[in-house]
């Protein structure tokens, strides 16, 4: 398949996350709702919901659409923060249920939030914050070059799995499938007692 439609910015988190994740929800359009996803709805259509408001020297605008030609990228932002100033600062805000994480899964999607608000204003967006429902707590995010790297790596990766089309095996990390509301649909522990796509590969290779 050619690579010619745009991704979803949320496709980017579910790809760090697990790129099987991300092609059965993506490709194979698979959703199975759970506890966590369904809460997770719930608090973006809470977010969404609002309207532009100014406090003090911030405005604060909700549900913002992004797009991004040079890394075909759409999505829409939860909260744009914009400080006012001689160069006014905007930060790009996304809304998470869960907690903080080490991994960059939630990094990544706010900093393609934030390259493609780079080159919608052409500006320059070096900050943004996620804020964390659970823990009640703010996570300030610097789009640093390693982020940055990180982040289009994934883009570049994810544009290959639509290239290619081909959903991949279950994830190494089988800690993640416990959270997973895929794990009825993906079935990771049957596909890995189901030695005949190596014995497939095998005849072949030999
Ligand atoms: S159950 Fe595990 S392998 Fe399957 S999609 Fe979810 S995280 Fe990936």
């Amino acid at each position: 398949m050619n690579d010619q439609h745009f991704l979803a910015i949320s496709a980017l988190q579910h790809y760090a996350y697990c790129p099987r994740q991300c092609a059965l929800i993506h490709l194979e359009q698979a959703w199975a709702e759970n506890f966590f996803t369904a809460e997770g709805k719930v608090l973006h259509e809470r977010v969404d919901s609002g309207v532009a408001e100014q406090r003090r020297s911030v405005r604060y605008e909700r549900g913002v659409a992004l797009i991004s030609q040079r890394y075909r990228l759409t999505g829409k932002m939860d909260l744009l923060e914009i400080e006012a100033g001689a160069s006014p600062i905007l930060r790009p805000v996304e809304y998470k249920r869960g907690r903080k994480k080490a991994e960059d899964w939630d990094r990544i999607q706010l900093c393609a939030q934030a390259l493609c608000l780079e080159e919608m204003r052409d500006i320059e967006v070096t900050e943004g914050a996620i804020w964390y429902r659970e823990q009640r707590k703010r996570e300030n995010v610097l789009f640093d070059a390693a982020l940055r790297r990180t982040t289009i790596d994934t883009i570049n990766a994810a544009h290959q799995l639509f290239e290619t089309y081909i959903t991949p095996p279950p994830t190494k990390k089988r800690s993640r499938c416990r959270a997973c509301s895929l794990f009825d649909i993906c079935s990771p522990i049957a596909f890995s007692s189901d030695h005949s796509s190596s014995y497939i590969t095998d005849i072949y290779e030999s």
